[in-house]
């Protein structure tokens, strides 16, 4: 399939300086080779943004919102194609892939509805005061590999929709499907307005410190953010961190074990636990442990593992071999530091597998329950009272989500106020769509993505201010 997938530059569909292999996760084989960008490349889509943006920024709201309407149709035309690829590159199962390309298209449509219309401040004898959001100029937006449609789509929309111009840059392991994106919108979107290049995971440093990026968009690991966040400093550049996780669930007493487990299966679970906002850690009052353990162990005995184009298929593969090679370690800390319900084991075949697992007895101070594990190992942990549990809950440098599980909303409403997370959920854990707002508090990021809250960060404030 070579020469298949295209570099979106200055609105041409061109090779990349070399090539790249993107493998299946599920069979360790070759899907295609793909271009791969170089610094000369990367440097060129800024200079095709930067020279779009002017005119870009001159049309209208309504112009730029039919724009991002047909994006929306066109991904919606390809969407099992699309879907059929996203699930060959990053592994997840094909129901997920069609549920990721359907909000990619929502997320289009939706920013299309938004506003930005001048405020009136002040209008009085004395003066006018009107506030207005200008665009900022080319955006650079760095996406990781666990979502690599729908988290281009948290930033292009509403990056576009405020006038901006942008420069995606995929993940090394995932650029198929944001590629096929990319050559359908090329003849809907203007030339220079959206840009895709791809790398080998070594062109982000370049893209962060291009002098002409007003605004990097980033999301990924903490470590990289740290990085990004040094370069974005050194020239006064906009930018939003969406980086880590390692959310916290707490099981209050009144809830009923049986009918809790699978809503807390999917939250730890979906996209094999490759999620920034899936639960990490169940806090599980000592009365209910064992009972909330063993129905959770069930799920996951229950749960098909496998290549995620085959039918019936609950939970893929790890997405990549470092990935892989990374979660192994947390399942040893597992066999080491805890008691394995279901799971625990590496299945002895191709592709990056590991069961889904299910850890008790585990407690702070180990790796599984410390750190973002980010793949399929769930480590459940007794609490006596409520007080010690939320204590517990927030004792980590992490703050992105968290999840509350009770019969009882008002009291489930109040311990969710307690939790340090920039989303709490309740009665389940990750929930996305277009006009929900995403905020990590602490180490999980800094600024805000989606919905009108994350349009403003892609704005800069311009005060009117008229003598009357
Ligand atoms: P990563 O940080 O390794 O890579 C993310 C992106 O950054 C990739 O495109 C990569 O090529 C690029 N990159 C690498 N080095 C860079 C540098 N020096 N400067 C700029 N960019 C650079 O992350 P990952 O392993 O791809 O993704 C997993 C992580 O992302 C997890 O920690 C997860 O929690 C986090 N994540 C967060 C959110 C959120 O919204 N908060 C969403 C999804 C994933």
């Amino acid at each position: 399939m070579s020469g298949e997938y295209k570099l979106l530059i200055g609105g041409k569909l061109v090779d990349g300086d070399s090539t790249m292999n993107v493998l299946n996760p599920a069979t360790e084989t070759r899907i295609a080779t793909c271009p791969r960008g170089s610094a000369r490349q990367l440097n060129e889509a800024v200079a095709a943004a930067k020279k779009a943006f002017p005119k870009w920024a001159a049309t209208t709201m309504d112009e730029r919102r039919r724009v991002l309407v047909r994006v929306a149709d066109a991904v919606e035309s390809r969407r099992e194609e699309m879907a059929r690829l996203l699930t060959s590159e990053q592994g997840k199962p094909l129901g997920e892939a069609q549920g990721e390309v359907d909000l990619t298209a929502a997320f289009f449509r939706h920013a299309a509805l938004l506003n930005l219309d001048p405020k009136i401040l002040e209008d009085s004898d004395a003066r006018r005061v009107e506030l207005h959001r200008r665009p900022l100029g080319v955006i650079a937006g760095i996406i990781p590999w666990n979502f690599p449609l729908m988290i281009m789509a948290f930033k292009v929309p509403l990056a576009l929709l405020a006038g901006n111009t942008i420069v995606v840059k995929p993940a090394a392991t995932t650029p198929l499907a944001t590629l096929m994106f990319g050559a359908l919108i090329a003849t809907i979107v203007p030339a220079g307005v959206v840009n895709i290049v791809t790398d080998a995971n070594d062109l982000g440093n370049v893209l962060t410190s291009h002098p002409d990026v007003a605004k990097v968009a980033f999301t990924g690991s903490s470590a990289t953010g740290l990085k990004v966040l040094g370069n974005v400093a050194k020239s006064m550049k906009r930018f939003t961190l969406e980086l880590g996780g390692n959310d916290p669930g707490i099981v209050l007493q009144d809830a009923i074990p049986k009918d809790v487990a699978p809503g807390i299966f999917q939250g730890a679970f979906f996209n094999s636990g490759q999620v920034c906002l899936a639960l990490k850690r169940l806090y599980v009052h000592e009365s209910q442990y064992d009972e909330m353990c063993e129905e959770l162990g069930k799920l996951a005995r229950d749960a098909v593992l496998g290549d995620g184009l085959q039918q019936g298929t609950v939970v893929g593969p790890l997405q990549n071999a470092m990935q892989y090679e990374k979660v192994k370690t947390y399942l040893n800390d597992a066999h080491a530091n805890g008691k394995i319900v279901a799971g625990g084991n590496v299945p002895d075949r191709p592709g990056y597998f590991i069961q889904p697992t299910i850890v008790k007895d585990m407690e702070e101070g180990t790796k599984l329950v410390d750190e973002e594990q980010f793949g399929p190992i769930l480590p459940v942990l007794k609490y006596k009272t409520l007080d010690e549990a939320i204590a517990r809950a927030n004792a980590s440098e992490y703050g992105l989500g968290a999840s509350v599980w009770s019969s009882d909303r008002t009291r489930a409403k109040e311990v969710a106020l307690k939790l340090e997370a920039g989303t709490v959920f309740i009665n389940k854990h990750a929930d996305i769509a277009p006009h929900i707002p995403q905020a990590g508090a602490k180490g999980s990021g800094l600024g805000v993505e989606i919905g009108e809250e994350g349009l403003l960060e892609y704005t800069q404030v311009q005060v009117l201010n008229e003598a009357l």
